[in-house]
């Protein structure tokens, strides 16, 4: 006892001594001669000039995992390191469909299933396509489904309907998109109002092609690529299209000093889901997985690339039962033909890629793009 109490003590002298020695001033103040700025770690993190958007339509973990084992335990996905969840439920639904998933990455609001960027009193919600035209930058949109489909419509088209093929497609004319690419010519020139849009097209300045060949490149602004007069075959017949398109769509989009949006849609991924194809979900995946490819190389280069791989919703309930990575083989089951509630996989490399980690509502997804881009809304 008596050792304890002289212990402390000796402790509270000894701390006292050592305060007092510790400052040269004798009357409590101290001004410091030389003031430093402190490092400054936001300036080259937050602020990409570009962003590339993959939306891989029904893309949960079990559809990536599948991809993995399939090439070997290998994805370019593997160099976004910054991973977040997002949950997908739509304003009327735990189940969200595409277009109301998409509408949400596009402008921020939860909406209705089956519309396109409007909410229920048919208000036209602005997308993160339409405010990166607005302020100066170049857009663009690749997709392996038909332009008028419900993803990439979410993207510049306000509809009650994502079936309104036809409207979309006018809807596509009021906005300034510098490249398109994807199937569904035959909502511009086989109507049923007898109108063709392509003259409507041309009129804005759009040059048409029917393929991706070597005249894009030598061609101004704006571009139109319709490969195919409804949706383009499945990854077994379109060959590399969609990394093509997409190494493509950043060549022509980044010469613009303003910098671009660009997003990439693996649209058919889903329909894999749907059909409860193991074979179609892991080729789609890895058709998107190679276009990730090239615009993770251009960001790597470029530097101030924000590269963004999300989903709108899961499809199929896919869970894999087995699998071996050296051979490539995955065996799967699914619980529904539909989509599920079940968050799916946000992935990021870049400026700003930290914001996406965590679990957010998939509407997050554009406040962070506006906030990354310092856009006012
Ligand atoms: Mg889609
Ligand atoms: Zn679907």
């Amino acid at each position: 006892m008596l050792i304890s109490k002289l212990l402390v003590s000796l402790l509270f002298v000894a701390f006292a001594l050592n305060h007092i020695n510790a400052g040269n001033d004798e009357n409590g103040t101290y001004t410091n001669p030389e003031q430093y700025e402190i490092v400054d770690l936001k300036e080259k993190s937050e602020k990409p000039r570009n962003i590339i958007l993959f939306i891989g339509d029904g893309v949960g973990v079990s559809q990536i995992n599948a991809a993995l084992t399939a090439n070997g335990g290998k994805l370019n996905l593997n160099h976004m390191k910054h991973i977040g969840f997002s949950e997908t439920q739509s304003a009327d639904n735990y189940v969200t469909d595409s277009s109301a998933g998409g509408s949400a990455i596009a402008t921020g609001q939860r909406i209705d299933n089956g519309a396109v960027a409007m909410d229920a009193e048919g208000n036209e919600i602005p997308t993160i396509l339409q405010y990166s035209n607005e302020n100066n930058k170049s857009t663009g949109i690749v997709v392996s489904c038909a332009i008028t489909h419900a993803t990439p419509a979410s993207f510049y088209a306000h509809q009650p309907s994502r079936n309104n093929y036809e409207e979309i497609a006018e809807d596509l004319l009021s906005n300034d998109i510098d490249i398109f690419i994807g199937g569904g010519l035959e909502h511009f020139n086989q109507r049923e109002d007898g109108r063709d849009l392509t003259v409507d097209l041309a009129n804005k300045g759009y040059t048409i092609f029917s393929s991706l060949d070597d005249g894009i490149m030598d061609t101004q602004k704006p571009i139109a690529v319709f490969t195919h007069e409804g949706h383009p075959p499945r990854f077994n017949e379109r060959g590399d299209l969609i990394p093509q398109a997409t190494a493509k769509a950043i060549e022509v989009l980044n010469k613009n000093e303003e910098g671009f949006f660009l997003m990439v849609e693996g649209a058919q991924i889903d329909w894999g889901g749907h059909a409860n194809s193991t074979s179609y979900i892991i080729g789609e995946m890895l058709d998107m997985d190679r276009a990730i490819g090239e615009a993770l190389k251009f960001a790597a280069e470029d530097g101030e690339t924000l590269v963004i791989v999300t989903s709108d919703h899961e499809t199929g309930g896919m869970a894999l039962h087995g699998g071996d990575a050296e051979t490539g083989t995955v065996t799967a089951e699914y619980t529904t033909g539909g989509h599920t509630g079940v968050m799916v996989p946000t992935f990021a490399y870049g400026p700003g890629a930290e914001l996406f980690m965590g679990i957010y509502h998939n509407t997050e997804i554009f406040f962070k793009m506006m906030n990354l881009f310092h856009f006012d809304y």
